[in-house]
């Protein structure tokens, strides 16, 4: 649920140059310059002005535009942490732990408890991950600041009304730079519009109420088409030279289509009417080209698809769903001799290059500034290209060096 971010950038030069002192005293006037349109819209005078009295701007929540990563990750690293060994039992283990609710959800919206702990388990690695940073005050700093101030500004607003409810307290919303929260990871509107109280103690909590945020995670993908008992899709075996520019979600055609252009199961053989719902149209995603996963997909990851408008997101939980459906992985390999790491493995590599005397702080799996700069410096003394990359090539030479 993060919006797209590449036009901050600019803000980011014009806000984030600014002193701390002088960035806090802007917030005030925009503030009460938005208060009336705030009152209009159905926060009440006394909400508002309890909520927003005293927010300073945070202009490292600016900064953190910033730091998008500067290169695209390759799918391969992405989906390496995401459906990671640990992720998988982990959400093996929440799908007992949860079995009474998520059944309950799945009679009422229909979507099934696999893919609801997926993308929860993706979202916020089971309500673990949530982000730390005060909402109002991110919301706030990003509604004064920046170019996209009237996007923001609306889910300022929803944040208000969200606490006018009292639904959460204001302590306990905390989330992304960007505004998303909750273990669902929802945006304000989206939680204003999307989120159900499942366990009826009249409140929508999707910060501590887990029935609520798996309900509310059921509730949105049924939103967005999701239909009951069909797949999302499956991996599918290309012919020879086939011409990729058939690919794409854009361009749907039917099982019967799809077979007749020499598609077959992963396991190689015929593509089956009782496979997928056979008279609706699917597409090709070939995130690689000809070369990696071929996956054939139906409406439901056009759903998955529509929580977060990325490709290697949808498909990393469409892989973990599979994978706590017991299933295995997709069989054919990414196009790579480096793949990519799981969180395990880039604890290892984190520990390894603290030995080696980088000062890379907490050991997290997370590959954040400090690391990268940990890896360019082991690749330049390795004479290898540096791109500052986790990947099994650097971690296996760290094992044999340190040894
Ligand atoms: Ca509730």
């Amino acid at each position: 649920m993060i919006p797209l971010l590449r036009s901050f950038l600019a803000s980011v030069v014009l806000f984030g140059a600014a002193a701390p002192a002088h960035a806090a005293a802007a917030l005030a006037p925009c503030l009460a310059g938005l208060r009336a349109n705030a009152l209009k819209d159905g926060i009440g005078a006394a909400t508002w002005d309890r909520y927003t009295a005293g927010l300073e701007a945070d202009p490292s929540v600016l900064a953190a535009q910033d730091a998008q990563p500067e290169f695209v990750t390759p799918i391969w690293d992405y989906q390496a942490a995401l459906v990671d060994a640990e992720r998988i039992a982990d959400g093996q283990r929440m799908l007992q732990e949860h079995a009474v609710p998520l059944r309950a959800i799945e009679a009422r919206y229909g979507v099934d408890p696999a893919t609801v702990v997926a993308v929860w388990g993706v979202e916020s690695d089971y309500g673990r991950v949530t982000g730390k940073r005060p909402l109002l005050v991110s919301l706030a700093t990003l509604s004064c600041a920046g170019r996209r101030q009237e996007y923001f500004r609306p889910e300022l607003f929803a944040a208000l009304k969200i606490l006018q409810a009292g639904d959460v307290a204001v302590e306990a919303m905390r989330g992304s730079w960007a505004g998303a929260f909750g273990q669902t990871q929802f945006m304000p509107s989206t939680y204003l519009r999307l989120a159900v109280d499942f366990d009826g103690d009249g409140r929508r909590d999707l910060i501590d109420g887990t029935a609520d945020a798996l309900a509310s995670t059921a509730n949105y993908l049924a939103r967005a088409g999701w239909r009951r008992g069909e797949r999302w899709g499956m991996e599918v075996r290309l012919p020879e030279r086939f011409d990729a520019r058939r690919s794409g979600r854009q361009t749907k055609r039917t099982v019967a289509q799809w077979a007749r252009l020499g598609l077959r199961r992963a396991d190689g053989s015929a593509l089956a009417a009782a496979d997928l719902p056979a008279a609706r149209d699917g597409s090709l995603l070939l995130p690689t080209g000809v070369a990696g996963p071929a996956l054939l997909v139906w409406q439901n990851y056009d759903a998955l698809f529509s929580y977060n408008a990325s490709e290697s997101y949808a498909l990393s939980i469409a892989l973990l769903s599979d994978r706590l459906r017991g299933l295995p992985g997709w069989q054919a390999p990414w196009p790579t001799d480096d793949p990519g790491l799981s969180r395990a493995e880039r604890r290892e590599l984190q520990t390894l290059l603290t030995r080696r005397g980088h000062a890379i702080g907490e050991i997290d799996g997370m590959v954040g500034k400090t690391t990268r700069e940990a890896i360019a410096a082991e690749q330049r003394r390795l004479g290898w290209p540096i791109d500052s990359r986790a990947g099994q090539r650097l971690l296996r030479e760290l094992r044999h060096a340190t040894r």
